[in-house]
Formats: structure tokens, C-alpha cells, sequence
């Protein structure tokens, strides 16, 4: 018998947590912010994203304002949180959306803008909408694989998972709150039935629950061994002229971190470089320091980046060309009016303690 969905909005009106995106219980959300937060929850905690959700609110309050921002700017706020295609997808799915005149209320019609998968054409009907679906992210993925004990392991096992998952909401009470059942679902995963150590004591589903009563709780959903990521390794400068200003790039328009500004260095090979012979083609002639290694780990590979730090009086009009100047100052500033992706903030951060 599926899991009684009275039961898990009952706990959920007591325990649901205060997130800035969301509606008071019983009503449907701003479907700006529940885009805006579903597309910066990708991949990402919620805590880490709270602090960014804000800055964005407070720079661009409406779909509109964000629709006619400068990608540099919604770039630039975005950046720290990483998998920097998801911004350019939001930009241009502003402008789609405001041409339209707002957010189409059906899945079918979300899954055609930019940057909407399944999933979050689901949360966003769901919770803006009141469409009675059953979003299925990771969350929702482990709580089904454990009330129905599936010990097939992921990723294989998706496609069940998510046919089950269309159970949960079968009954009176989810069809009628869809928004708060999608929303009860997420806190349940997030606060109660957690990847590691479940708190089936607490759950309001605990009776219903195949793996609670078979003991394989803690051991859903079973994984296949993760793959390896490949290394990659690159060499990265950090130089600073007199007055404090520093070397920069812009990234190709086109592949990882499009766009965004970084440091001059090589391309990122699978082996390492030979450092003697890049810095003979560095960006300026100096005396190079070698800073240290900073490590960074993308979604398909793991990067190994040296840094080196030099420090010139000026810098010529041929070495500014090569990309432009910025103030030091400007650089790591909290209002994030530069696109600087971490990986360059770590290589930043890096070079700055060799030149204190
Ligand atoms: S009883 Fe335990 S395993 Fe089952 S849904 Fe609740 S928290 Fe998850």
C-alpha cells in the first residue's frame, strides 16, 4: 500500500523548513523564484545557495530586469556557484520567457525553454502551478527506492524509481496540495530520510516503508562504482603592475567556463606541463615566483593548476592587449561585478598570500 500522503503533509505543516523561495503553507509560489532557486539548487546545497539567491533578488527583482540585464552582469553574480552553463541558460530563458509574457503553467510547455529538464518542468508546476506531479530529483529518487526496498543500483534503476514515484500522490489529499506534497517530499529527503543516516524513528512514512521494515534503509539506494575522473593539469599567472592592477582574459565564448574571466596561462592538458619551458612563453617578462598547486574538480575531470606570480612596474600596450587590466581591488570583491569562476578565485587567492 503507498505511503498515506495526509500523513506526510501533516508533518510537514509542523516541520517544514523556511526557505526564501517559498510560499506560506497552502499557496503557490512567485514561479520567478521557484525557477531561480530550482536552477541554482542543481548540483548544489541548499545552504550554499541562500546567500546567492538574495544577491540575485536584490539585482534583478522581476524575470524582466534579469531578462534585460548584460549577460556579463548576471554572469558575474552568478559566479562562485559554478556550472556556469546554468546562467547562460537563465538569461536566455528570461528573455524567452518575458517575450512571452511569463512562464507557460504545463510540463510540456517547460521542458522547451532553456535550461529545463524534466525535473524542474515538474518542480515548477508543481509548486507554482499546482499541477499534480511528483518532481523526482535525488531526494525524492532515495525516499522511493527505500519505501518500495528497490535494490537495483543507480543509475539503472531510475526509470522504476520514477514510475514509482508517480504513486505517492495518489490520493486526495496530495491532488488537492501539490505544491506543499512536492515541497514535503524535499524536506523529507533533506531533513528526516537523509542519505546516510535515515531517521526512521521521526518519519511520518516509517510504517509504509519496505526497506524500514527490511533493514536496508542505510544501504539505499545502491550505487554502481563511481568512474574515475581524468586529470588535467594547466599553469596559470598571476601579475601585477605598480598601481595594482592585474593581467586578465576573457575565456572562448564557446566550451567549459564560457566567457568568464581568468588568469593568462596554457590550455589544460592530461599531462603535465614542463614549467621550465612555459615560463619562457609567459604572458610578461619578469622574475617568476612559483606560488604553489591549486586542485579543482569539475563534473568530468580533476584539474592540477601551478600558479606562478610575478610583478611588473607597467605593463606594455602589447602584454594589455593579450586581454585587459583590472584593480586588484575589484578582483575578490563580494559585489561580484567581474565573472570569475572559482577555480581562477582559488588561483587568485593563491598568488595574493605570495605577494603579502
Ligand atoms: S522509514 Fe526511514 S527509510 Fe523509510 S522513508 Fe522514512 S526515513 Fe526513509
Amino acid at each position: 500500500m503507498p505511503p498515506s500522503a495526509r500523513a506526510l503533509l501533516r508533518w510537514y505543516d509542523q516541520h517544514h523548513r523556511n526557505l526564501p523561495w517559498r510560499a506560506p503553507i497552502g499557496q503557490t509560489a512567485d514561479p520567478y523564484h521557484v525557477w531561480l532557486s530550482e536552477i541554482m539548487l542543481q548540483q548544489t546545497t541548499v545552504k550554499t545557495v541562500v546567500p546567492y539567491y538574495y544577491h540575485f533578488l536584490e539585482r534583478f527583482p522581476t524575470l524582466t530586469t534579469l531578462a534585460h540585464a548584460d549577460k556579463d552582469l548576471v554572469l558575474a553574480t552568478w559566479a562562485g556557484l559554478g556550472y556556469y552553463s546554468r546562467a547562460r541558460n537563465l538569461h536566455t530563458c528570461a528573455q524567452v520567457v518575458a517575450q512571452r509574457g511569463g512562464f507557460p503553467h504545463d510540463i510540456p510547455n517547460l521542458k522547451t525553454l532553456p535550461g529545463i529538464g524534466p525535473y524542474t518542468a515538474a518542480a515548477i508546476a508543481a509548486i507554482a502551478f499546482s499541477v499534480p506531479v511528483v518532481p523526482v530529483d535525488g531526494n525524492v529518487e532515495r525516499i522511493t527506492a527505500r519505501i518500495f526496498n528497490i535494490n537495483t543500483p543507480l543509475p539503472n534503476a531510475r526509470p522504476l524509481l520514477a514510475k514509482l514515484a508517480t504513486t505517492l500522490n495518489t490520493d486526495h489529499e496530495a491532488q488537492t496540495r501539490p505544491h506543499d506534497f512536492a515541497q514535503a517530499l524535499f524536506d523529507l529527503g533533506a531533513l528526516i530520510c537523509s542519505p546516510r543516516n535515515p531517521a526512521c524513528g521521526l518519519c511520518p512514512w516509517q510504517q509504509n516503508c519496505a526497506a524500514y521494515a527490511a533493514g536496508t534503509a542505510a544501504i539505499l539506494p545502491k550505487k554502481l562504482p563511481k568512474i574515475v575522473r581524468p586529470q588535467r593539469y594547466g599553469v596559470h599567472f598571476l601579475v601585477i603592475d605598480k598601481a595594482g592592477s592585474v593581467l586578465l582574459r576573457r575565456r572562448p565564448e564557446n566550451g567549459l567556463l564560457a566567457s568568464m574571466i581568468e588568469l593568462p596561462g596554457t590550455e589544460w592538458h592530461s599531462t603535465p606541463w614542463n614549467e621550465n619551458e612555459i615560463l619562457k612563453i609567459s604572458p610578461v617578462q619578469t622574475k617568476w615566483q612559483r606560488a604553489g598547486i591549486v586542485h579543482h574538480v569539475f563534473t568530468h575531470f580533476s584539474l592540477e593548476l601551478v600558479v606562478y606570480v610575478g610583478r611588473v612596474t607597467r605593463f606594455s600596450n602589447q602584454e594589455v592587449a593579450k586581454g585587459f587590466l583590472l584593480p586588484f581591488s575589484q578582483i575578490l570583491s563580494q559585489k561580484r561585478e567581474v565573472a570569475i569562476p572559482s577555480v581562477m578565485k582559488k588561483c587568485l587567492t593563491l598568488g595574493l598570500k605570495t605577494f603579502t
